[in-house]
Parts: C-alpha cells; structure tokens; sequence
C-alpha cells in the first residue's frame, strides 16, 4: 500500500511538472509573436507575386514563329478528370492539325493542371491568372477566341513542328534501326 501510494504520488508530480511546462511554452509562443511584424496582405490592394507554376486561368499559345501550337491531338480533353475540354479538329492543306473550335468550361475546371503536363505541343498552359470570378455561370465557358493568346507562354522557344517527325542525320521516319514504316492513318479508316 505504501509503495502505491508513494508511486501515485509521483505520477501527480511528474503531470503537473507538464501541465507546468505546457502552459509556460503557450505564454512563450504568445510573447515571441507579439514582437513580431503582422503578416496580414491587404488584398486586393496587394497582390502576392505568384510562382510561374502557379495554376490560374488557362490559355492557348502560339509557336515562335506565330503558329497555333495545339494541334487537335485531344489528349488534353481525354486526360481532364471533369471532361470539361471539348473541340472539333481540323487540317490545313498543308497537312498542319489545328483546333477548328475549343472549349473550356471553367464552372467545372479543377485547375488541376493534367491538361498542361498531357499537351504534346505545350498548347495549352495554365497563367497565374486567379481572377476571372463572375457570376453568370454561362460566361464561365470560354470559346477558342477567348483562351487563344499571341505569346508563347511560359515555354518560349518550344516549336513541336521542328522536334516531331524531322529528318535527322540517322535518317528518315521510317529509316532507324528496327523502326517501322509510318501508317497512313487514313488507311485504316472503316
Ligand atoms: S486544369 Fe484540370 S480540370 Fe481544368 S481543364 Fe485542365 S485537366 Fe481539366
Ligand atoms: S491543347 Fe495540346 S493536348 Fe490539347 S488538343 Fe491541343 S495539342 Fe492536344
């Protein structure tokens, strides 16, 4: 009995020597942020400069050399997770993909960035662009006019024309030790 009661003792000793030690931890915190400078940003009046791989509004971007970049491959449309890309394709007659139409509805947009890291061509990048609230839901669908811009985004010198199916020193398509012929795609339709 008498060990019990010398061991309930010290039990009581050891949590009020926490308790102790807890509370004067919280005071110290409390004292050391008083000193300290407010981190509170007065937005709108200041905008916090985003990282470039912040994922805002998207856009569509052109090549160098003033092409349109996205090239109707719906890769972008099969990877979104809220199916929230649609577009019609269409050939120029020298053979060049473009996107004849292009939507996207940002009501349903994640901003998840799947689209951005799927794009062959670099097309379509996401901006630090956070901004576009409104409160027409139909406005939030933004056709090809709207997302297509004149710049080359975040990928400056980026050309997929002059690193896809080029001529190389080792040869032609085709041509390379154990690759295939191209297929005429349009060999195979039904
Ligand atoms: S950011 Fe994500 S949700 Fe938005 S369009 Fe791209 S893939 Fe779809
Ligand atoms: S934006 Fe990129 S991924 Fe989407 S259709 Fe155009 S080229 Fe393909």
């Amino acid at each position: 009995m008498a060990v019990n009661s010398k061991l309930k003792t010290k039990n009581s000793e050891l949590y009020v020597w926490e308790a102790v030690k807890a509370l004067f931890s919280g005071f110290a915190t409390v004292f050391v942020h008083l000193f300290r400078r407010p981190i509170t940003e007065q937005y709108p009046e200041y905008k916090r400069p985003l990282p470039v791989r912040a994922r805002g509004r998207i856009i569509l971007t052109i090549d160098p050399d003033g092409g349109e970049r996205c090239v109707s491959c719906y890769l972008c449309s099969a990877v979104c997770p809220v199916n929230c890309i649609s577009m019609e394709g269409a050939e120029k007659p020298d053979g060049r993909r473009y996107a004849a139409w292009f939507r996207i509805n940002f009501a349903r947009c994640i901003l998840c960035g799947l689209c951005e890291e799927a794009c062959p061509t670099s097309a379509i990048q996401l901006t630090t662009d956070y901004e576009f609230c409104k409160t027409d839901i139909l406005s939030f669908v933004y056709e090809k006019k709207d997302l297509l811009v004149d710049h080359q985004g975040k990928d400056k010198d980026y050309n997929f024309y002059r690193y896809a199916g080029v001529t190389t020193n080792y040869g032609d398509k085709g041509e390379h030790i154990g690759e295939h012929k191209p297929v005429d795609v349009k060999s195979n339709m039904p």
